[in-house]
């Protein structure tokens, strides 16, 4: 329609004096509380890590799958003690990203099942809007990503061999959990 103006948009890049200068906050991360100094970093998986996806793993199994609905479940996974306890003993110079496979659609409950459980996290990285790359390569994106912005990543805790073996790649130390839902 002539004369019609798009609403604007304005999207706010979080600065941080020590970021490189050509560095954008992709808009696929969510800071906790805002953004934090670029330092040594333990990234974490969500799904089979610390939530228990267990009780939706039918819904990518089988003749009739729903990822959709896989990940809409999200939000209603118990916590895995076990992997909550590593992320404590995680050392409180270092930041906690959670990087996770999950669209950025269900990031509303995401982040309300980590404020409701508590768990301790810095960033939150979440697959873009149209980003259907497989895991693997999505997640290696990422590495690079929070590299650019500066972290240092000593260690990845993944329940996926195919993740796992693309941060052993990467050069960082990796630690493998069994969920059960890959092999
Ligand atoms: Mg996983």
């Amino acid at each position: 329609m002539n004369g019609c103006v798009p609403p604007l948009t304005i999207h706010l890049v979080a600065e941080h004096p020590r970021r490189r200068p050509a560095f954008r906050v992709p808009y696929n991360w969510w800071w906790r509380e805002g953004p934090v100094e670029p330092s040594k970093a333990v990234v974490f998986d969500l799904d089979g890590v610390l939530s228990d996806a267990s009780h939706r793993q039918y819904l990518i199994h089988g003749a009739r799958r729903s990822w959709n609905l896989f990940f809409d479940l999200c939000g209603g996974d118990a916590v895995i003690g076990e992997g909550a306890s590593l992320l404590e003993e995680v050392d409180e110079g270092q930041r906690v990203v959670l990087c996770t496979a999950r669209p950025a659609r269900v990031a509303p409950q995401t982040l309300d099942w980590l404020e409701r459980n508590n768990l301790r996290w810095d960033l939150l990285i979440m697959r873009d809007h149209g980003d259907y790359s497989i895991a693997r390569e999505y997640k290696q994106w990422s590495v690079e990503e929070m590299r650019a912005y500066g972290f240092e990543l000593t260690m990845a805790v993944e329940d996926d061999r195919r993740n796992l073996a693309m941060f052993e790649e990467e050069g960082i130390p990796s630690v493998y959990v069994h969920s059960g839902y890959f092999d």
